[in-house]
């Protein structure tokens, strides 16, 4: 058995203590050696810094750093961390622009280290079977609904609303992380309508309009000011019958049969992130997927901006 990959985390906000801090000390592939926050209280018997300059300078035996930070910071962390010769593994989305992700792809070719960029949606159950069972289907439509209320989701975040912060996109790409990793062909955003809050710098929401390059076209509606039930639905009509993936990805439905229900309080996604950062690390691989963020990056390039209501949390 080879020795466990010991591994720093930076940012221990919300996604790194509810998934990562369990999921890594369950698994006999990682070790936690090393946090890195400038608020957050340390975690029992594990050395704490303030920042990756401090953790670097203890010298200290690193072998990979997962960065659960805001996207805006994540480029220069990520720099950092492979100057040393340290594997990466990028929260999703992997920057806050695509040539920021781009330039540490190369980095890391360079430094011979592993980068992963992430998207936990990608691992959620019903995914694989559903993009199995869409390969010889002809696909004729596609809608998304990614509704949730902001308020319960994501207190307190205000990096949400500052630029390269993403605003409703932020879980809305992972509704396109969904879309690049089942449909047979890439997608074109043919129109983009965001709805930014008079006082802030991000989208609340956003309607998008995409095709592929058969015509068949996909239709999103992201919202962050949803009341009530909480929709994280993708629905898609094919010459089989229809398909719909509700609960973010884990809970499948063929013909309204529901094929598979996973517990989503469960680390499954998690647990598939870590597995797959750790064989790439051992193969000498990386992974970077780009094709979400620059769907997101192509309706802000093509969007019609529309100012709102301000909006108060
Ligand atoms: P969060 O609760 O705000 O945590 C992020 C942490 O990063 C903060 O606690 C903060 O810790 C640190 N940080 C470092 N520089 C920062 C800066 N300039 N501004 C704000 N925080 C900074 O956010 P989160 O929900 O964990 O999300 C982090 C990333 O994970 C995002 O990219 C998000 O899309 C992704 N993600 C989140 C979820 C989720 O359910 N929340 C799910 C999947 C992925 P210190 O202040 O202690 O340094």
């Amino acid at each position: 058995m080879t020795a466990p990959i010991r591994l720093a985390i930076v940012g221990l906000g919300k996604i790194a203590t509810d998934q990562h801090v369990p999921v890594i000390t369950r698994s006999p592939k990682f070790k936690l050696v090393a946090t890195v926050s400038r608020h957050a209280d340390p975690l029992a018997s594990i050395p704490a810094f303030q920042s990756i300059e401090d953790l670097i300078e203890t010298g200290m035996a690193i072998d990979a750093v997962a960065i659960c930070t805001p996207p805006q910071v994540r480029h220069d962390i990520a720099q950092a961390a492979l100057a040393q010769g340290w594997h990466c593994f990028l929260e999703k989305p992997p920057g806050a622009t695509l040539s920021e992700v781009i330039a540490l792809r190369d980095m890391a070719r360079e430094k011979n280290c592993t980068l992963f960029a992430s998207w936990h949606s990608q691992f959620a159950d019903g995914i694989a079977p559903a993009r199995a069972w869409l390969q010889d289907k002809v696909i004729k439509a596609v809608r998304v609904t990614w509704r949730e209320d902001v308020r319960v989701w994501h207190p307190g975040q205000t990096w949400i609303w500052q630029p390269g912060g993403f605003g409703v996109f932020d879980p809305g790409i992972n509704a396109l992380s969904i879309l690049t990793k089942i449909l047979p062909n890439p997608l074109l955003v043919t129109k983009s309508e965001l709805l930014v809050p008079a006082n802030l710098h991000a989208p609340i929401a956003a309607l998008l309009t995409m095709r592929d390059r058969t015509g068949m076209v996909v239709q999103a509606d992201f919202d962050f000011r949803q009341e009530g039930p909480q929709h994280w639905d993708i629905e898609i009509d094919t010459d089989g019958g229809p398909l719909k993936l509700a609960n973010g990805g884990a809970t499948l439905s063929i013909d309204s049969r529901e094929m598979s229900d996973s517990n989503t309080e469960t680390n499954g996604e998690y647990a598939g992130l870590y597995r797959r950062f750790a064989e790439l690390v051992v193969a000498g691989q990386s992974d970077v997927d780009v094709a979400p963020l620059r769907i997101v990056a192509d309706a802000f390039l093509c969007g019609r901006f529309e100012k709102v209501d301000a909006f108060h949390e």
